[in-house]
């Protein structure tokens, strides 16, 4: 009776569990018609292994192809294989709750593609506890697990990212915050979250966020605002921000990712740029200054007030080094931010250690406070100074040094707050420095030079001073003795030829004064109106009476062309061009001389066949004691002619210029206005 009762037991129990299996499987088919699940039955005491259709789909399997186990495991992705034995041992552990659910990848049988796949199942036992059947379904998981690895990914990026990045949905409220966004504004995530926005916005810049949310749910983007934000402490702080749509999966709008990045930095850098820019405005035009002036003080004020400037300083004043006889001393030349008497009221003694380098050229001194300097003692200038009165405590001392190695001098500059100079501002006050003592050298040689032009001319114009009165007696002797001498003396025509060599000796001084008399814009005019025509016949037939080897043709007008000149000014240019067409042409025979009117002007050449003149001479010809090299040997002169006459031409308001071509001649020109 009992083993019946036991049998009926077992028997129900087993209708009971059949039904069960009937049951889940019914559940099974419902949801594989649902949901495209591929389902598999194993039979772990045998080993047996049958998968569906759609399995061996999702595997990348034909239908007809055989499966087993030791297939199976070798298709599962190898860093997978360990979890996916744990996970089916658990479910089959009788003691555990038979539940299999694991998400893992495989490598698909037709390609070595990789597949994300979900397997949910469960084991039902026989009586002796043993597993008997383990069934379940697989879906494709690849879509939903890359989706979750990027957002993990994107997680970490905003996780670790210096930019704050804020998380806001359309109505302004904050949903995200993550850690650089906590350092950058002080709050924690706690503190915002669910709060809005506009906590971090300045009051008067809060119509912004109604733009940029504007913006947003149009789906635009807005790229590198910049702003204002507001800390945690209440401190508003320059930052650059870039808000983006969040959308949801249907493309929807759902909030804005902003990021916000501090922009002190590029604000810095902003201002640096600036302050280059500036400078170096400031830079070129002193550089303009420095080489066109040649006046020392003017180019040190101008220094000094520029790099006062440029580097912001209270004051700047460049010292000069006065080595004399007496010893050395320094010289306030330039002061710049603050009065003259401010400066020497002090007076700055150069052997002090504070000065000593800057003075000896040995380096530059710089310091963000100078009166924690130890070299900053009783003996400075600046010890002691009375409450608001060239206050130096940033200092900043730059030597001037000229090519030669002397130390010119220096610039000092002083502010009354620390640390007011950086390196950047040595280098620039030192760059400044090196263009002055070269402005410097130059003003000095050319100060030099023109000391000694000056002596030349002062000697030109009291030698040939001097020597015009002991001429004009000496011509005046020789001409009594000439007219006392009968014409039958033997002695007459070396007395002609002493004569003639006096009345030479007596044009050159007499135009050595004249380019005296121009130098000190002495040279008289006087005015008459005169036939010019006349004029250049009867000089043509002065030049042509002691001239044998040339002859000189003159083409002129038949009308009287009359000006208004000097006229033995006008005489001298024509005797010069003359003279120097004869004496230029040495194996020529033709000078042609012509007269032309042109407009309104009296135009007069004169043209020989000579050795010309190369380009490069053309201009320099006119000027004081130029002379072609090559022929200044074997032809005399001065080399003043051509410049006296180029005076003349223009003090009448006219232009002498050359026509010339080396080895075959040159023609001269000079023209006048007529009278009108
Ligand atoms: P000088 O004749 O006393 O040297 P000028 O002032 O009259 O001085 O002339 C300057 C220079 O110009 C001359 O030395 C010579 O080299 C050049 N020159 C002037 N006239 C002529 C010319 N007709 N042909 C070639 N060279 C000339």
């Amino acid at each position: 009776m009992e083993n019946l009762t036991d049998l009926q037991q077992l028997l129900a129990q087993y209708k009971q569990r059949e039904a069960e299996l009937e049951r889940s499987e019914a559940r099974l088919r419902m949801a594989i018609a649902s949901a495209n699940l591929g389902t598999w039955d194993y039979k772990p005491l045998t080993g047996e292994l049958t998968w569906s259709d759609e399995c061996k789909h999702l595997y990348g399997m034909a239908p007809e192809a055989e499966i087993n186990f030791e297939l199976f495991t070798e298709h599962i992705y190898p860093a997978d294989r360990d979890v996916l034995e744990l996970a089916m041992k658990r479910a089959m552990d009788p003691l555990g709750d038979h539940i299999y659910d694991i998400t893992y990848r495989i490598i698909r049988f037709d390609s070595p593609e990789v597949r994300w796949l979900r397997a949910q199942g469960k084991v039902y036992f026989n009586k002796l506890q043993e597993p008997e059947r383990f069934i379940g379904t697989i879906v494709d998981q690849t879509q939903a697990k890359l989706a979750e690895e990027k957002s993990a990914k994107l997680a970490a990026i905003v996780e670790s990212s210096d930019d704050a990045i804020i998380g806001k949905n359309l109505d302004g409220v904050i949903t995200s915050w993550n850690p650089a966004a906590e350092r950058l504004l002080g709050y924690t995530e706690k503190d915002v979250i669910g709060k809005h926005i506009t906590m971090l916005i300045p009051e008067d810049r809060l119509e912004e966020e109604d733009l940029i949310l504007e913006r947003i749910r149009s789906n635009k983007k807005v790229e590198h605002y910049v702003t204002f934000r507001v800390t945690k402490a209440g401190l508003e702080i320059p930052v650059s921000i870039s808000v983006s749509p969040i959308r949801d999966v249907n493309g929807v709008v759902i909030g804005a990712a902003k990021i916000i990045r501090n922009n002190a930095h590029q604000k810095e850098t902003e201002a640096r740029l600036l302050r280059y820019a500036e400078n170096l405005e400031v830079l070129n035009a002193l550089g303009k200054v420095i080489s066109e002036r040649m006046d020392v003080s003017d180019i040190l004020q101008k220094v000094t007030d520029a790099t006062t400037r440029l580097i912001g300083a209270a004051f700047g004043a460049f010292f000069y080094n006065n080595v004399t006889e007496a010893g050395e001393s320094y010289m306030l030349f330039a002061l710049s931010g603050a009065p003259r008497e401010a400066f020497e009221r002090f007076g700055i003694p150069k052997n002090t250690d504070l000065f000593h380098p800057t003075f000896t050229g040995e380096r530059i001194v710089r310091a963000d406070d100078i009166t924690k300097d130890p070299r900053y003692g009783q003996n400075s200038p600046f010890f002691g100074m009375p409450e608001g009165h060239l206050q130096v405590v940033s200092y900043l001392a730059v030597p001037v040094i000229s090519k030669s190695g002397l130390v010119i001098g220096g610039l000092f500059y002083g502010h009354p707050e620390p640390a007011k100079f950086t390196r950047e501002h040595e280098q620039l006050v030192s760059g400044v420095a090196t263009q002055a003592a070269i402005a410097l050298d130059n003003t000095k040689l050319y100060e030099e030079i023109r000391k000694l032009n000056d002596k030349k001319e002062e000697f030109i114009g009291l030698a040939s001073h001097e020597l015009k009165t002991p001429v004009t007696s000496l011509s005046g002797y020789l001409q009594i003795l000439n007219r006392s001498l009968p014409d039958t003396d033997r002695n007459k025509p070396f007395l002609q030829k002493a004569l003639l060599q006096v009345k030479k000796l007596s044009e050159l001084i007499s135009d050595l004064l004249d380019v005296s008399k121009i130098e000190t814009g002495q040279l008289p005019l006087s005015f008459s109106n005169f036939n010019i025509t006349q004029i250049v016949q009867e000089t043509i037939e002065l030049i042509q009476y002691s001239t044998k080897t040339h002859q000189i043709v003159l083409q002129q007008p038949e009308q009287e062309i009359i000006i208004s000149a000097d006229k033995q000014r006008i005489e001298q240019v024509i005797v010069n061009l003359l003279s120097n067409a004869i004496k230029y042409s040495p194996y020529e025979k033709l000078v042609n001389v012509a007269i032309s009117v042109v407009h309104n002007e009296v135009r007069v050449a004169v043209q020989d066949y000579g050795m010309g003149i190369l380009k490069e001479h053309q201009e320099r010809i006119f000027s004081r004691f130029y002379r072609v090299e090559e022929l200044a040997s074997h032809i005399s002169g001065l080399g003043i002619g051509l410049y006296i006459s180029k005076e003349i031409i223009t003090r009448h308001h006219g232009k002498l210029w050359l026509d010339s071509e080396p080895e075959k001649g040159s023609t001269f020109f000079f023209e006048i206005p007529l009278n009108t």
